[in-house]
């Protein structure tokens, strides 16, 4: 699933290709009546065509496309979900929507499992505005999120996982800012003294920024702007290694369900 790396990669990747360009036709496939969430598809498709791409933005592991009506596209992924550019059309498998840009270049959304969803709307904030802080963001530091982990009596790796508290972290990179921090992920979240929470904030920012700079994880269907995939997962430490030795210690990746979501960890590092 594309988390905050994928997603902010195709972001930067989209800016220089998409920004001042018009939307000119919009194709939803008869194949995804549930694609877009709001509002109808045949006003989203009306409505979006003709608008200028203002800018491309994100928020979490939502998309924002600010238009020149003052509306805002927005995009999640969600599963497989992927977003591209392309100068010579769009490829199917799984392809879901296509929007032709007035320079005769395409954007092109295709979606295996069809999870994905789209709004055309007037204000974003019901949509993104429940999400918590960015995990980059300078304001947060280990306090407040010490301050919202403290009643937390789930797991650890429930709480970051929850939009609402952090936004933009998925299983991936849970797991492996938990191992960076050598945090148990089931710890009850409550449990973490301060200078246990500042480090997992800092393992949660090196590990986002490392992916990143790898263009993002790509495990299944995740492709950047270009439709290229990520390199990330040549140099997850934990993440689906269940049995393989960790690369601290050599003792073998555990794999447990936490909060019904797979969850890698070695049993030696985080205590
Ligand atoms: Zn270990």
């Amino acid at each position: 699933m594309p988390e905050l790396p994928e997603v902010e990669t195709i972001r930067r990747g989209l800016l220089p290709l998409v920004k001042e360009r018009t939307i000119e036709a919009v194709w939803i496939s008869p194949q995804a009546p549930k694609l877009v969430a709001y509002p109808s598809t045949e006003l989203f498709c009306r409505q979006l065509q003709g608008r200028r791409l203002l800018d491309v933005a994100r928020r979490g592991k939502f998309l924002l496309f600010p238009l020149d009506d003052g509306r805002t596209w927005i995009v999640h992924l969600r599963m497989t979900g992927t977003l591209h550019h392309s100068r010579q059309g769009c490829q199917l498998p799984y392809l879901r929507a296509r929007f032709l840009l007035d320079d005769g270049s395409f954007l092109c959304y295709q979606d295996q499992r069809k999870l994905g969803r789209m709004w055309l709307v007037d204000d974003p904030l019901p949509i993104v505005g429940s999400l918590g802080p960015e995990p980059f963001s300078p304001s947060l530091t280990g306090h407040p999120l010490a301050e919202a982990l403290v009643k937390r009596r789930a797991p650890i790796k429930s709480i970051l996982l929850d939009q609402r508290v952090m936004a933009g972290i998925g299983n991936i990179y849970a797991d492996e800012a938990l191992f960076q921090a050598g945090i148990h992920p089931l710890r009850p979240a409550a449990s973490l003294g301060e200078e246990e929470v500042e480090r997992l904030l800092e393992a949660v920012r090196t590990v986002l920024a490392e992916a990143l700079a790898h263009g993002g994880t790509s495990f299944r269907s995740y492709v950047d702007s270009s439709g290229r995939p990520g390199s990330h997962q040549h140099y997850v430490r934990v993440f689906r290694r269940e049995g393989l030795p960790c690369p601290q210690c050599q003792t073998p990746i555990t794999r447990a369900k936490v909060g019904g979501r797979s969850t890698y960890y070695c049993a030696n590092c985080q205590s």
